[in-house]
């Protein structure tokens, strides 16, 4: 990629579909200097710079508390993963669906097994998130006997791990703690026990159920999809969400007629969707007018070529939002979203190439080293002689 691109409106090639955006959305960046490119970028989350000039980092830390963003209200984690919404636009149906799957919990039933599977930013952690939080509110309500556990397998990956994680959940004293060292064989049962000592239904949540099955293979969701037949006590439901639409694939047969007793698909969501779900945000981030108009749909059109990701819209609108400050602007441009897009998709090339085995890296460089010295077509044997 050439070095000048990040500041430059989006080629032609992967021009998002804007049939959703304004006439003319995409407008060439300005000249004006910003403080982005390659001036040194402010250390803090990119509020306005302080109006004096501090003499010393406290007193530049300071005056940045001080100095209320003209463009962001007070909270501005509401653009973040880690945000919950109250409302999941155009996820009703889904929420549906997943609740009169899990509801016999609350009359003490036993639930069938779910799977979730969509591809990434599609709102499967949020929705199952906000019905888990509903659920747990009506069983304590109604006194019903039932728990969640949400484990997240894209970082608690091993059979070891997440059979631990599960008993702890459910440990009262430090004594009935599963260490770590012991048996696979003597953790399971530990487990079965703190699982009977808690009673009633256990909803385990597993998300990135994938990346569980891609690290440790389908053993322990063998082991998980049987344990009812040994617990005395307490009944267990997987929820397993899965971002690989082709995931159960690689699943024995047993776990995967288990796992996809129910099975729920979250299509990718498309671009005036994605605008209902960035304007609910914007109206809770942003101060009233700073937001250009065609802003929204802009983000919209580009994570909608990004497989309908509601995750990238947000990042879009957040990183424009922030380019915004950076600029000292009164408002948010397309001009912002345009640079926020060409920054993000650098970030994930260079991310891309980082995490490249070696090989793969000195071979990146040859072929570079070749498109240096031709401008054109790179030949195999030039890039060998490399
Ligand atoms: P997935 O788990 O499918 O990868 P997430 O549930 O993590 O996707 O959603 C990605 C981001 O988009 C989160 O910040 C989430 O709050 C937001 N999001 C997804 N769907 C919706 C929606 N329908 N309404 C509001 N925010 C949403
Ligand atoms: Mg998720």
């Amino acid at each position: 990629m050439p070095p000048d691109s990040e500041d430059r409106p989006a080629d032609t090639p992967d021009r998002p579909d804007l049939r959703h955006a304004s006439p003319g959305a995409v407008t060439p960046v300005s000249d004006r200097p910003t403080s982005g490119g390659s001036a040194p970028e402010p250390p803090y989350g990119g509020a306005s710079p302080p109006p004096t000039t501090p003499s010393s980092t406290a007193e530049f830390l300071d005056a940045i508390l001080q100095t209320k963003s003209e463009l962001f209200r007070e909270n501005r984690e509401v653009l973040r993963d880690s945000y919950v919404p109250a409302r999941l636009p155009h996820r009703d149906g889904e929420i549906r669906q997943i609740a009169e799957v899990l509801a016999p919990a609350l009359r003490g039933d036993v639930p069938s097994n779910l799977l979730l599977y969509g591809k990434i930013g599609t709102g499967k952690t949020a929705v199952v998130t906000q019905v888990r939080q509903d659920l747990q509110r009506r069983a304590e309500a109604g006194a019903a006997k039932l728990a969640f556990i949400s484990i997240n397998c894209g970082n608690i990956d091993t059979a070891y791990s997440l059979l631990q994680n599960i008993g702890n959940t459910f440990a009262r004293t430090d004594a009935e703690r599963i260490p770590t060292g012991w048996s696979l064989d003597r953790v399971q049962s530990a487990m079965r026990r703190l699982m009977d000592s808690k009673g009633g239904t256990i909803v385990l949540i597993l998300d990135e159920i994938d990346r569980l099955v891609a690290r440790s293979g389908d053993n322990v969701l063998y082991t998980l999809s049987q344990i009812n037949t040994e617990l005395e006590d307490a009944r267990l439901v997987l929820v397993g969400i899965s971002n690989d639409l082709k995931f159960t694939n690689h699943l024995d047969a047993r776990v995967r007629s288990r796992l996809n007793e129910e099975k729920i698909l979250f299509d990718p969501y498309k671009a005036p969707q994605l605008q209902d779900i960035l304007q609910d945000r914007a109206r809770v981030a942003f101060r009233d007018g700073v937001v250009d108009p065609g802003v929204i749909e802009l983000c919209a059109a580009y994570a909608q070529l990004e497989s309908g990701d509601a995750r990238r819209a947000l990042a879009l609108l957040r990183l424009a939002a922030e380019m915004a400050e950076r600029d000292r602007a009164k408002r948010i441009t397309r001009d912002h979203v345009v640079k926020a897009k060409n920054r993000l998709e650098k970030d994930i090339i260079v991310e891309c190439c980082r995490s490249l085995p070696p090989h793969c890296k000195v071979l990146l460089y040859a072929i570079l080293q070749s498109y240096e010295r031709r401008r054109t077509g790179v030949l195999t044997g030039e890039v060998y002689d490399n």
